[in-house]
């Protein structure tokens, strides 16, 4: 063996050697019994169920307070749990009935095993504060399934923050852990040809490994979730700068706020990063070739997060002007010294007879929200911008049978974009409107008329969708006595500054470039004026 090799080895071997003396001195001060059932068939699976003989007979060696049984898979206790797979391990089933293991921890495995007995010895999963805020809320049952490999270094985590939560949650929450290499057949059952992936009734809720947060967010909201920001439980909060926004001007502001040394918070009542979360692609933010729209929103709001505070889901209620701003959401009151709108623009809608009646039964505003949903099937999408054409491509790519519906006989959208529409073969109607979109339940079938020669004709089609540009939305601005453009835009002075001293505007709600980088432009250059102008009061200069 060369020099650097046996250094290497006595290396690894005297960590190992202070792992096992670690785990055992763990181990031996369990206080709880714990009581493992393996159930097993000498039929099925083998081979795994003597790694998991092997690997208990190991644990069981360090750690007392252990009691092992082995049953036949046919026993009336395997009846009595439902026991379908080979091998099958419970611990502490009397209690924890709601959790097993299919397959044998073995490899990667065995971190998670070694966990859980922990866990179940010491009597505490010591869950966040945060986490169990989330458990909380959980009031209904979950059924969870999450896929794991013995060769998967991140499926403990994954696994490990599952059995938190049953163990927590015993009488709503049951857990079964799966190993895709014992149980092919379940992994094929399910489409799980990555691991870790986690089930809840049956609907994938997450891929990959999550923080305990997240993967509890996940659970609660039964939807995969990427970014956690805990909740506040402050009544008030003091600040130099409150944001009314968080798309990327708002986003950015915020970085740039606290940058410069302001107490900053970020408020918004919607989805963070507004628009942009809804996009398919984006593929003109500088410095990366190609993102979804989600994924940038994550990347623009954990870097937020690591300096200010995000209040999501709040809505604006009131705002009273002074030296200070006393602002109220629907959650609490803040103060501040200065105020930006980044308030965005929300959809436009075409106003068309069935619009509302259908929207959500077949009208959608959201290609990335709605698209799957209509793979297969034949939808309308109404727009000749850059939204319609981008949205297009993205319901093409998905497999639905699109047509681009446009009022002029030219699209507006970006010329790249068009050449993708027409080199994808997706067919475009020049000169039409939407006059009527009609069905009982659902949309079934739309009127269109032809702008040139005034003709009508009915189409059938199972979804219409809109992508017809924004508004700006400045209603809580103009109720704070801000100046509004004759366009419905928040009126500045070219360096945000709006009529009233201490606030301002940044982005898609000023009008102007409607882009991202544009946005998050603004949001900066926003941020600095704010800084100048509290340090250097223009206001009382002018005497206002
Ligand atoms: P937009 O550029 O304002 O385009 C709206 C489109 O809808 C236009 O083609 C317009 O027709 C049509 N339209 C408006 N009202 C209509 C009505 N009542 N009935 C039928 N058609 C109607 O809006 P957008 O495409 O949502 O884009 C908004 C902004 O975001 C733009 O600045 C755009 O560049 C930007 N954006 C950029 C990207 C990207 O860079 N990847 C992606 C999406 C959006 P006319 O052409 O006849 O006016």
């Amino acid at each position: 063996m060369a020099k650097g090799n046996k250094v290497k080895k006595e290396i690894d071997d005297k960590k190992s050697y202070e792992m096992q003396a670690e785990l055992r001195s763990i181990f031996e001060k369990i206080p709880n019994e714990i009581n493992i059932l393996l159930f097993t068939s000498p039929l099925k699976n083998e081979i795994f169920n003597e790694s998991t003989r092997n690997v208990l007979r190991i644990i069981r060696q360090f750690a007392p307070k252990i009691t092992l049984r082995e049953f036949d898979i046919t026993h009336k206790e395997a009846k009595r749990l439902n026991v379908e797979y080979s091998p099958a391990l419970f611990i502490n089933p009397g209690r924890y009935g709601n959790i097993r293991w299919y397959g044998a921890p073995i490899g990667e495995e065995t971190r998670t095993l070694v966990e859980a007995i922990i866990m179940f010895g010491y009597g505490h999963t010591h869950l966040s504060p945060d986490s169990i805020k989330i458990l909380d809320k959980i009031s209904s049952p979950r059924d969870i399934k999450i896929f794991v490999s013995p060769t998967c270094p991140y499926c403990p985590q994954q696994a490990v923050n599952a059995l938190k939560a049953a163990i927590e949650k015993p009488d709503l929450i049951t857990l079964e852990i799966i190993d895709i290499q014992a149980n092919p057949d379940l992994a094929e059952k399910y489409s799980a040809q990555s691991v870790p992936q986690v089930y809840s009734d049956d609907r994938l809720i997450a891929m990959g490994a999550q923080s305990e947060e997240l993967f509890m967010l996940s659970l609660e909201k039964m939807e995969q979730q990427t970014i956690f920001i805990p909740e506040s439980d402050a009544e008030e909060v003091e600040s130099d700068l409150v944001i009314v926004g968080g798309g990327p001007a708002g986003l950015t502001a915020g970085i740039y706020g606290a940058r410069s040394g302001l107490k900053t918070v970020i408020i918004e009542k919607n989805l963070l990063g507004g628009q942009v979360a809804n996009t398919p692609i984006v593929e003109n933010y500088p410095g990366i070739n190609q993102i979804g729209g989600k994924a940038l929103v994550d990347l623009l709001v954990s870097h937020a997060l690591e300096y200010v505070k995000i209040f999501p889901g709040e809505e604006i209620i009131d705002i009273q002007k002074g030296g200070i701003f006393n602002v109220q959401s629907s959650r609490r009151r803040f103060s501040c010294r200065a105020l930006l709108f980044a308030t965005g623009a929300e959809y436009r809608r075409l106003d068309v007879q069935g619009e509302s009646r259908l929207t959500g039964h077949g009208v959608s505003y959201c290609s990335t929200c709605d698209g799957p949903l209509f793979k297969g099937k034949k939808v309308l999408m109404v727009g000749g911008g850059d939204s319609a054409v981008t949205e297009a491509l993205h319901l093409h790519n998905l497999g639905v049978d699109v047509t681009v519906v446009h009022r002029r006989d030219k699209l507006r959208a970006q010329d790249q974009l068009v050449k993708a529409l027409l080199s994808n073969d997706v067919p475009v109607l020049y000169n039409i409107e939407i006059n009527e979109i009609r069905g009982n339940d659902r949309v079934e079938e739309v009127e269109l008329v032809n702008r040139i020669t005034g003709d009508r004709t009915t189409i059938a089609v199972d979804g219409l969708f809109i992508a017809i540009g924004y508004s700006p939305v400045v209603e809580l601005a103009r109720k704070t006595g801000v100046d509004i453009t004759p366009d419905g835009y928040i009126k500045h002075d070219g360096r945000h500054r709006t009529n009233i001293p201490g606030i301002y505007s940044a982005g898609d709600v000023e009008g102007g470039y409607k882009q991202i980088v544009t946005a998050a432009g603004h949001g900066s250059a926003a941020a600095l004026t704010i800084f100048e102008d509290l340090v250097n009061p223009y206001w009382k200069k002018e005497g206002k």
